[in-house]
C-alpha cells in the first residue's frame, strides 16, 4: 500500500515524486521504459529550445556550457535528479490497469516487467503523468503501416544517399529536413499548411527557408500525402495528383495522449480537445484521488504543455494532497 502511485518517469512525473519525496509521502513511479524516456527518444543531434534552468525539477540546478542543452546533458540531469533525490522509481514496468475500489476508495494497480511478470499495488491516489510520445499522429492513409514509413526520426546517417519524404511543417519536420540534407540524402517536403510553422526554432528558420529558396530541397506545400506504396508517394497538390519515388517516408506530424488509457480508468475526456477532466488548480480528475499530470494534461493540442510548464503540476498536486490529509 502506498500513498501515491505515479505512472510515468517522464520529466513531469519525476516532478510530481520530487515533490512528494521532498514532503516525506510514500510513493512509488512506474516506468514502462528508462527514466525520461521520450528525450531517450529525441533525435540523437537536438538541441533543447528551453534553457536548463527552465527544464529544472525539484530543486536540483541544471547547467550546461552552452545556452541550450543538448538531449545528452538533459538524459544526464535527469538522472541526477533520480539520485539526488533518492526517487522511488521502478523502470521496465508498465501500468496495464488502474480500477479504484469505490468502498475504500483505494487503487487497485496491475502492472507487467519488461519479463513478463505481473505484479499488483495498491495506493490511495494515483497520478497519470503518461505523456504523448507513444502515440504519433497517422497520417491515415492507405500503405502507413509499411516498413519504410516511420513516426520517429532519430539520426540522419540511417538516411545517407536515399530518397526521403518527410512529412510535417513544424520544428521537428524543419530539423530532420536539415539534418538529411547535410548527410546527403534526396529529400522531398511534403506540408498540408501554406508555409512553415512559425514556431520554428529561431536558429533552424533560416537554415529551413535558405534550402527551399535555393530549391536545395524539393517541397510541396497545402499538399497531403494520399497513398503509400512500397516504392512511392501519391501526393495531392495544388497543382494536381503527384507521385514520388522513395526510400523512405518520415511523418512528422506530432503525437497524442493514450486517451482511452484514462477513460479505462474512469477519466471523462473531452471528445473534441481529448483533454481529461480535471480541477485547473488540483489537477485532481473527476475520478476522486486521480489526478493527471504534465503533456497529458493538453489533451490533443500536446504544445499546450511542455517540460517548462507541466513540472509545476507536481508542486501543485502534492499541495492539494497535503491540504485533503491535514483538513
Ligand atoms: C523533439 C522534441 C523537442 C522538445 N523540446 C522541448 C523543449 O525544448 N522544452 C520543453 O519544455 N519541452 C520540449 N519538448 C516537449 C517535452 O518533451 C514534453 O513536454 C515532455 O516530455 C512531457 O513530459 P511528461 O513527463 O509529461 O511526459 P513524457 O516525457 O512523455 O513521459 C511520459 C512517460 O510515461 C511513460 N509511460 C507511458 N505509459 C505508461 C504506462 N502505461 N505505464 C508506465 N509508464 C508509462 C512513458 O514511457 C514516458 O517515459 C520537446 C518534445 C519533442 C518531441
Amino acid at each position: 500500500m502506498y500513498e501515491v502511485c505515479v505512472i510515468g518517469a517522464g520529466p513531469c512525473g519525476l516532478a510530481v515524486s520530487a515533490a512528494l519525496q521532498q514532503r516525506n509521502i510514500e510513493h512509488v513511479v512506474l516506468e514502462k521504459s528508462c527514466i525520461a524516456s521520450t528525450i531517450y527518444r529525441f533525435p540523437t543531434q537536438m538541441i533543447f529550445n528551453s534553457s536548463p534552468n527552465l527544464l529544472e525539477i525539484g530543486g536540483i540546478p541544471f547547467y550546461t556550457n552552452a545556452t541550450k542543452p543538448t538531449r545528452q546533458e538533459a538524459l544526464t540531469y535527469y538522472r541526477t535528479v533520480v539520485d539526488r533525490l533518492n526517487l522511488p522509481v521502478r523502470q521496465y514496468e508498465t501500468v496495464t490497469q488502474v480500477s479504484r475500489d469505490e468502498s475504500t476508495g483505494y487503487f487497485h494497480i496491475s502492472s507487467k516487467t519488461a519479463s513478463g511478470l505481473e505484479r499488483e499495488l495498491l495506493a490511495k491516489r494515483v497520478v497519470v503523468a503518461t505523456g504523448y510520445f507513444d502515440n504519433p499522429n497517422l497520417l491515415g492513409v492507405e500503405g502507413e503501416d509499411l516498413p519504410h514509413v516511420h513516426h520517429y526520426y532519430s539520426d540522419p546517417h540511417l538516411f545517407y544517399g536515399q530518397r526521403v519524404v518527410v512529412v510535417g511543417g513544424t520544428n521537428s519536420a524543419a530539423e530532420a529536413v536539415i539534418e538529411l540534407y547535410r548527410v546527403g540524402a534526396n529529400v522531398r517536403l511534403v506540408h498540408r499548411g501554406e508555409g512553415l510553422s512559425p514556431k520554428i526554432k529561431p536558429w533552424v528558420l533560416p537554415e529551413i527557408n535558405s534550402l527551399i529558396n535555393k530549391n536545395l530541397i524539393e517541397y510541396d506545400f497545402q499538399s497531403r500525402v494520399v497513398r503509400i506504396t512500397p516504392t512511392s508517394v501519391h501526393v495531392h497538390t495544388p497543382s494536381g495528383a503527384k507521385e514520388f519515388e522513395v526510400d523512405h517516408v518520415l511523418a512528422l506530424t506530432g503525437f497524442h495522449p493514450n486517451v482511452s488509457f484514462l477513460q479505462q480508468m474512469g477519466v471523462h475526456v473531452d471528445s473534441e480537445t481529448g483533454v481529461p477532466e480535471h480541477d485547473e488548480r488540483t489537477y485532481e480528475t473527476n475520478v476522486p484521488g486521480l489526478f493527471v499530470a504534465g503533456v497529458v494534461v493538453s489533451g490533443y493540442d500536446a504544445n499546450r504543455i511542455f517540460i517548462e510548464t507541466g513540472r509545476f503540476h507536481g508542486e501543485a498536486i502534492v499541495q492539494s494532497i497535503v491540504e485533503a490529509v491535514t483538513i
